[in-house]
Formats: structure tokens, C-alpha cells, sequence
């Protein structure tokens, strides 16, 4: 199946005199995983409950799945999952029998121990809840969310909090969703999660959609200049290449096509018998990008 999964126009939602999403459009596509970015207050747990059914909105047209979320209407929840926080789980039953019990709820549920094994939970089926430990229990919240095999999954912050080994398990349990065929929405204040995982992002700030695309070419990311600083021993004798002594000492040379300069810079070296004592190649972050996105925002404000 393809099409468009989510639809969202001109959604506003004021809280009395705040105006918390201020009339954003959105697409999403099956099978894709898709961050909002933004920073603190920005609308984007407003945006998501308004998606999830959670929350009423003020204004615009908001499809998911086809249905309208505001009507919470039973055939829609079956084929959404939300991840919530180990809430309403009961802490005395086993991994397998948590799982169980919310497939239960649902017509067509995923297998359970494929849905135990997906998101790595295999080793601890028979474990109560109350002896997992804290990312043992975010995964468990996943594996229910997934219990009734939705099509779109809505995961909100899934990986504060965690440590860094345990972010990666979580990614790789997000990318193993896709390889099914499962749509992803996710919000985020990780640029290298959604740099990992994302299709496509949007960036909302105060909210406004301020910007939108893949992590690599949002806002320009792919056009911004290169940047190669290096640094060689005292008396080396650099040639012409545009290059700018930092405060630090390195020298810094900004080019949008780099391959010439890098050339030049190394082939010098190597005929002077020149070593690098540093030497990177960076092309500007999400994270950068995000700042300068964000940042501007605020500085308006
Ligand atoms: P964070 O990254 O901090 O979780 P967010 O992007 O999820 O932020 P929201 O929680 O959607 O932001 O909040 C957007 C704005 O709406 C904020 O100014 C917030 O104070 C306000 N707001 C959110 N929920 C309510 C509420 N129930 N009543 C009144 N104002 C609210």
C-alpha cells in the first residue's frame, strides 16, 4: 500500500491567548519515518496530541489514515500506536503476558514473540516488569505499542533519558519498523537521531513550520560551504588557498566544492614532506543548521 498516511492543513490550536501551533501544514507518507524538530514550546507534543486524538485543535484540516483524529473513532486507534510512558502496565506480569494482554485488545495483532523479538526483548519474556530496568521498560512500551501491528506509530521523545548504548537500540528498533513497512512519526531533540532515522524533517518554532526537507538538505545544508581546517609544524610555508588563522591556531579554508582545494592543499604537503598535526573535512551539521534555523527564530522574537 502507498499514499499519504498523514495530512495536515492549516492546524491552529490556541490555549486562551497562546497561539501554540499557528496554522501548519504537514504530509506524510506510508512508509516513512518523519521528525518534528523544534525547540522547548514550540507546539510539537500540541501538534502530535492533536495527531493522536489526545487534543482538540482551534482550526484546519487534519486527516490520519484517512479518518479525522478528532473523532476518536475506534477503527483508527486499532491501526495507530502510541508509545506511552510504562503507564497502565501492570508491574506483576511477564514481558510475554504484558505484550498478550494488549493484543487482546486488538483484531489482527502481531505475533507476540515476534513482537518481543523485534524490539529486543527475547532474553527477558519471562521477566516481571517490576525487575526490567528503565530502558528495558521504554522498549516494553514500544513492543506495546506495537502489540495490535499498527500501521503508523507515533513516537514522541522516544529516547530521552537513555543512555548512549541503549539510543542505538532504540534506532535500530525504529529502522527495523520501516524494513516492515511501518510509517514513523517522531519528535525529537536529538539532530543526530533524526539525522539517523528521518526521511524528512520539519522544523517548528514558535509554532510555524520554519523549515522542511531530507536531515541533508534541510535549509540549504548541501549548498553551505565546506570547511577544511588543518594545522601544520611552525615554519611550514602554507600556499595562497583563501585560508584564515583561527583564534586557536588552526587554519581554517571555507569552499563550497572542496575536492580542488583539498588536492592542491595535500599535494603541497606531500612534496614538502609536510605532516598535518590536524587535519578535518566538515560540511555544517543538522545540528548547525538547526541552530541557525532556530536561532534566528528566537532572535526575531
Ligand atoms: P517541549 O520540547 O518543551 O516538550 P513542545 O514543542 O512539545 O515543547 P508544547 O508542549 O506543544 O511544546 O507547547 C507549546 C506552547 O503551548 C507552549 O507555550 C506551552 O506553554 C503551551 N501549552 C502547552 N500545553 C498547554 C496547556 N494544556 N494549556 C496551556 N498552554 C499550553
Amino acid at each position: 500500500m502507498s499514499g499519504r498516511v498523514i495530512e495536515v492543513r492549516g492546524l491552529r490550536k490556541a490555549y486562551g491567548d497562546v497561539e501554540a501551533v499557528r496554522g501548519i501544514d504537514l504530509q506524510v507518507d506510508r512508509g516513512e519515518v518523519f521528525a518534528l524538530l523544534g525547540p522547548n514550546g514550540a507546539g510539537k507534543t500540541t501538534t502530535v496530541e492533536i495527531l493522536e486524538g489526545y487534543r482538540d485543535r482551534s482550526g484546519g484540516d487534519v486527516g490520519v489514515l484517512g479518518y479525522d483524529p478528532a473523532t476518536r473513532t475506534l477503527e483508527l486507534r486499532r491501526r495507530v500506536g502510541i508509545v506511552l510512558q510504562s503507564t497502565g502496565i501492570d508491574v506483576f506480569l511477564t514481558v510475554r503476558e504484558t505484550v498478550q494482554q494488549y493484543a487482546g485488545f486488538f483484531p489482527a495483532p502481531r505475533d507476540v514473540d515476534e513482537v518481543i523479538d523485534l524490539v529486543g526483548l527475547s532474553e527477558k519474556r519471562d521477566t516481571r516488569v517490576n525487575k526490567l530496568s528503565g530502558g528495558q521498560q521504554r522498549r516494553l512500551d514500544v513492543a506495546v505499542a506495537l502489540a495490535g501491528d499498527p500501521e503508523l506509530l507515533f513516537l514522541d521523545e522516544p529516547t530521552t533519558g537513555f543512555d548512549p548504548s541503549a539510543r542505538r537500540t532504540a534506532w535500530e528498533i525504529v529502522k527495523s519498523l520501516t524494513a516492515i513497512g511501518k510509517t514513523v512519526f517522531l519528535t525529537t531533540h536529538f539532530m543526530d537521531e533524526a539525522q539517523y532515522l528521518a526521511d524528512r524533517v520539519a522544523v517548528i518554532a514558535r509554532g510555524s513550520i520554519v523549515a522542511e526537507g531530507s536531515p541533508s538538505t534541510l535549509a540549504g545544508r548541501d549548498r553551505m560551504l565546506a570547511r577544511i581546517v588543518f594545522r601544520v609544524g611552525e615554519g611550514a610555508e602554507v600556499p595562497e588557498l583563501g585560508q584564515v588563522e583561527r583564534p586557536d591556531g588552526d587554519l581554517e579554508i571555507a569552499v563550497s566544492d572542496p575536492t580542488e582545494t583539498l588536492h592542491r592543499l595535500t599535494g603541497w604537503a606531500l612534496e614538502h614532506g609536510v605532516d598535518f598535526e590536524r587535519f578535518e573535512v566538515s560540511r555544517p551539521s543538522l545540528e548547525d543548521v538547526y541552530l541557525e534555523i532556530t536561532g534566528v527564530e528566537e532572535e526575531a522574537e
